[in-house]
C-alpha cells in the first residue's frame, strides 16, 4: 500500500484527489485547515513545522507520494504565503520520508494564471526564499487595491513552476531520485471558483479569457487523476514539467509562444 500527503484535501482538487487515491487502495493522509487528519494552517511557518511533525508521526517516516493542492485566490499577501511558501515547506519537510519510499513522487498544483502578468518583485523574492520580502511586494500591491493585490495569485503560481523546474533536476530531488512535476488546471469548478462563475460579469469574464474551452469547465477530477498519474510507480522519468490540463487555456494564452 502507498501512502500519500495531499494537501488542501478538505475540498475541490484535493477531495476528489483524496477519493481517487482511496478507491486504488492507497493511504492517504489528508492536510487541511480542518475536516483533515492533520489540521494546520500552511500560510505560518509555525503551522507548516507542525503539519509535517504529525505526518511524519502518522506515516511512521515512510511517505511515498506529496500532492499539494492547498491553495486560495485572495488579492493579499497569505496567497503567496499559502500556494508558493506554504507548498515548498511542506515538500522541503516530507523530502527525508520520500526518501525512505521505493518509489517516491511529488506533485503540486500550479496554474494557468502561472501564465497571466505577475510581478517580478513577488515571484524573485519567492525564488529566492524571501518570504518577508515577497509578501512585502504583495502588501504594497494589494494597498492598491484589489486589481494590484490580485497579482499575488498569478505571481504564486509562476513562482511555483518555476521552482519545480529548478528543484527537480537538483541533487535534493533528481539525486533522490523523486520526480517532481506539476499541474496547471484551467477552470475548475470548485469552492474556489463558485463565487465568479456564479455571478454573471465573472462568468463572462472568465469565458471570454479562453473563447474555446474545450469540454468547458472542468470538473476536479479532470486534474485529480493527473495528479494521481504523476505520483504514481508508473512515472519514472517526467521532471520539472507543469502540465497544463485547461481545456486549452495555455493554448490560447501562449498561442506559438512555447
Ligand atoms: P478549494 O478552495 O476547493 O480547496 C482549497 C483547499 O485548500 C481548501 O480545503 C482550503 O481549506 C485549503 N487551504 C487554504 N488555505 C490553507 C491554509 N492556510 N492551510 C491549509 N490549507 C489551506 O480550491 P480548489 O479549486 O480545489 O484549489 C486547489 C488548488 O488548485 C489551489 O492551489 C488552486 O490555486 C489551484 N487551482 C484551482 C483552479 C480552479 O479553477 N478551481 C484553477 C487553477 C488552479
Amino acid at each position: 500500500t502507498r501512502t500519500y500527503v495531499v494537501t488542501g484535501s478538505a475540498s475541490g482538487i484535493g477531495a476528489a484527489t483524496k477519493r481517487a487515491l482511496h478507491a486504488q487502495g492507497a493511504r492517504v493522509i489528508g492536510v487541511d485547515l480542518r475536516d483533515a487528519d492533520v489540521e494546520a494552517d500552511l500560510s505560518t511557518t509555525e503551522g507548516r513545522d507542525a503539519a509535517v511533525a504529525r505526518v511524519l508521526e502518522l506515516s511512521g517516516g515512510v511517505v511515498d507520494g506529496v500532492i499539494a493542492c492547498a491553495g486560495i485566490a485572495a488579492p493579499a499577501p497569505i496567497t503567496v504565503a499559502v500556494n508558493f511558501f506554504g507548498v515548498t515547506a511542506m515538500l522541503e519537510g516530507l523530502l527525508p520520508a520520500l526518501r525512505a519510499s521505493s518509489a517516491p513522487r511529488a506533485a503540486v498544483v500550479s496554474s494557468m494564471a502561472s501564465l497571466q502578468p505577475v510581478s517580478p518583485a513577488i515571484v524573485d523574492a519567492a525564488l529566492a526564499g524571501d518570504e518577508p520580502g515577497a509578501l512585502a511586494a504583495a502588501a504594497a500591491l494589494a494597498e492598491q487595491g484589489p486589481e494590484l493585490g490580485y497579482l499575488a495569485y498569478p505571481s504564486s503560481k509562476r513562482a511555483l513552476s518555476r521552482w519545480v523546474r529548478r528543484e527537480s533536476i537538483s541533487e535534493a530531488w533528481a539525486g533522490s531520485g523523486v520526480p517532481l512535476n506539476a499541474v496547471a488546471p484551467g477552470t475548475v469548478t470548485t469552492p474556489m471558483t463558485q463565487g465568479l462563475l456564479g455571478n454573471p460579469e465573472g462568468l463572462a469574464m472568465v469565458d471570454a479569457a479562453v473563447p474555446m474551452p474545450l469540454n468547458y469547465h472542468q470538473p476536479a477530477e479532470s486534474i485529480a487523476n493527473l495528479l494521481v498519474w504523476l505520483t504514481s510507480v508508473e512515472n519514472t522519468h517526467m521532471a520539472g514539467q507543469t502540465i497544463y490540463c485547461d481545456g486549452g487555456a495555455d493554448a490560447t494564452l501562449r498561442g506559438d509562444d512555447i
